[in-house]
């Protein structure tokens, strides 16, 4: 699989390292890990390499971010160009070429109006630069009492102190302090009556009326903005029910309240749109963004912001900096470099569509598995899926986590989050690949206690 490109093999000799001790690492079982490692040493389009010389297909995109599959040959070149000619240049008053080029790229294929773009480095500080923004524009308006921010129950926006306040993941919280005050949370749209939906849930848009009762109990005038993923992924593929995001840009747009889509990973061709706010008809106020921006090659987020927004900001005097925000690495010149190549790349093989047209292939397949062992629900939308599994009693997780570690061992990838499996192959992926990756799921599961 990996020397399927002429001319090429990776030096791919490589042994565990000695001492795993060092590295601490993120959100992982790093005792359980450590005990029995499992190691990438190379990839190409859809497969990794592993440090015992298997292949394994990845059903994940990575961490849902090689929208494009693995070492793309054009974004490599980018990179490889860019890191000889201009390895860093500030964009603190000084700026380079790429950056405002990737901008206008990226402004291209946000919903009109969403036009300005500022650059981060991650999820994570896209999700603090957009709450930031939102209580800025509200201050330079005069409507500096709007500070409150509202995120959902199982939402996830990232692992900084903003994103945890507003998200709704209680292990992502409850360890560290007292977070943001002033953050209330919408109800989760995961409703059991919408077991086994395909695509978009019939029930459920009335959730979003809470948001009424929020704002009766606190004041229109006290709320600064609202932030949710437009399909929750990181908390087991929980897609909006029909009406729902509708119902909530009409209740924020009557308030005044802005409204934040966090499509870090709904971006970028996942739906089969470019963006989740063109798959569902609504444009939000701001969209955070991350992951595909770079085909996850270089670390790169952004928050596109409507003209509304940026114009607030733009009084005073000139000479004055307008927003007291930004990173030393906002819009570096590889990552944009890395950034245009990706764009170049979903372009010109048409990625975002082949989503599209895969999505009822990947509907169906994963819906073959509603009578596989342990699986209670499955959702899916583009080239998302979610397999819901019975909980083993007393042990939470232990199910999921079992069948992640034997499909990798049967050369598949995939992600579990609770008693969910997760998937979301690069949008480059096959129909074989996908009876693949579901029919070693469906394997898999058939093993497990
Ligand atoms: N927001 C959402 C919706 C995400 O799914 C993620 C990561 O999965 C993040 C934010 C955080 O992104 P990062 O890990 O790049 O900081």
């Amino acid at each position: 699989l990996f020397s399927s490109r002429p001319g090429e093999e990776q030096n791919m000799n490589v042994t565990v390292p000695n001492n795993l001790d060092a590295f601490w690492m993120p959100f992982t079982a790093n005792r359980q890990f450590k005990a029995n490692p499992r190691l990438f040493v190379g990839a190409r389009d859809m497969h990794y390499r592993t440090h015992d010389g298997r292949d394994v297909l990845d059903g994940t995109s990575g961490l849902w971010c090689c929208n494009a599959g693995h070492c793309r040959p054009k974004i490599t070149e980018a990179v490889q160009r860019q890191v000889a000619t201009l390895d860093f240049a500030p964009t603190f008053q000084m700026g380079h070429p790429l950056a405002f080029e990737l901008a206008s790229r990226v402004a291209d294929l946000t919903p009109d109006g969403l036009d300005h773009i500022f650059f981060t480095n991650s999820g994570s500080e896209s999700v603090e630069t957009a709450l930031k923004i939102a209580l800025a524009y509200h201050q330079a308006r005069g409507e500096g009492r709007r500070t409150r921010l509202i995120g959902r129950e199982r939402g996830y926006h990232g692992v900084n102190f903003g994103g945890i306040s507003v998200g709704g993941i209680v292990n992502n919280r409850r360890h560290f302090g007292a977070l943001l005050t002033g953050v209330d949370h919408l109800p989760h749209t995961h409703l059991p009556e919408n077991r086994m939906s395909r695509s978009q849930p019939e029930h459920g848009a009335h959730l979003a009326e809470d948001l009424e009762r929020l704002i009766a109990l606190h004041g229109a005038e006290t709320i600064a903005a609202v932030i949710v993923e437009p399909l929750a992924g990181s908390t087991g593929v929980l897609i909006p029910p029909k009406g729902y995001l509708q119902r909530l840009r009409e209740i924020t747009a009557k308030h005044g309240i802005l409204l934040i889509f966090d499509e870090v990973i709904t971006g970028f061709g996942r739906l089969g749109t470019a963006f989740a706010a063109e798959r569902y008809g609504v444009t939000p106020d701001m969209i955070t963004m991350a992951k595909g921006l770079t085909n996850g090659v270089i670390p790169m987020g952004a928050v596109a912001a409507s003209g509304a927004i940026h114009d607030a900001f733009m009084t005073g005097p000139e000479h004055m900096i307008e927003l007291f925000h930004g990173y030393t690495y906002s819009g570096t010149p590889i990552a944009a470099a890395a950034g245009i190549a990706t764009l170049d790349t979903y372009r010109e093989e048409g990625l975002f569509d082949r989503a599209a047209e895969l999505a009822p292939y990947w509907e169906d397949a994963l819906h073959s598995l509603s009578d596989a062992r342990h699986v209670i629900d499955i959702r899916n939308e583009g080239l998302v899926g979610g397999i819901e599994l019975e909980p083993i009693d007393g042990q939470p997780t232990k199910r999921a986590f079992d069948a992640f570690l034997a499909a990798y061992e049967k050369g598949v990838l995939i992600r579990t989050t609770g008693d969910i499996i997760a998937m979301s192959p690069p949008l480059i992926v096959s129909r074989e690949q996908i009876d693949e990756l579901v029919g070693t799921v469906r394997d898999v599961l058939a093993t497990l206690d």
